[in-house]
């Protein structure tokens, strides 16, 4: 560790990464949600999604009590949301006829992009000394190692069933 941090700086972007989390969680229910609700033939897929909402509303309420902890403004918190907008509706394939393969990939690629920031914060809660904070966001980083290991486990099977659908009935294979 660099005896030489300034703390209070490094506290400044502590608090801000912790803010981005939660607005990234927030943007995560957003999108679940909404492929949750529009998948109709992948059964095991949808069912996933559902759990993963449920994680993902219980990581951004424990953000939020470890920003309150921390001693962060939490007013500001809503808005922060929807900077992910853009890049998720680009990306999330809703408008695809294969919709269900762009959505699994999305889901995969974000899950990662949690992974990492959860990497980071941990890291960034140890050296300010926020030992409970590092703790949550362990135990949220399993939660997002899960998610990603499934869908890594499973993608393959909904590309396979999205391609036996695709000719006879591209309805069902779309979601
Ligand atoms: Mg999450
Ligand atoms: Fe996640």
């Amino acid at each position: 560790m660099d005896t030489n941090m300034d703390i209070s700086a490094a506290r400044e972007h502590y608090l801000d990464w912790l803010r981005d989390a939660h607005a990234m969680e927030e943007q995560a229910e957003t999108m679940l949600k909404a492929m949750e609700g529009r998948l109709e033939h992948y059964p095991e897929l949808r069912m996933r999604i559902t759990q993963h909402i449920q994680e993902t509303r219980h990581q951004a309420d424990r953000l939020r009590r470890c920003i309150e902890d921390a001693g962060g403004d939490t007013s500001l918190l809503k808005d922060m949301t929807g900077k992910f907008m853009a890049t998720m509706q680009g990306f999330s394939g809703a408008m695809a006829s294969d919709e269900v393969v762009k959505g699994a990939m999305f889901s995969y690629a974000f899950e990662h992009m949690e992974i990492a920031a959860y990497r980071n914060l941990i890291a960034a809660a140890r050296l300010v000394g926020d030992a409970t904070t590092a703790r949550v966001c362990e135990e949220i980083l399993a939660e997002e190692m899960a998610m990603a290991k499934w869908l890594e486990e499973h993608m393959g099977a909904v590309v396979s069933q999205f391609l036996a659908r695709a000719g006879t009935n591209p309805g069902a294979a779309k979601r």
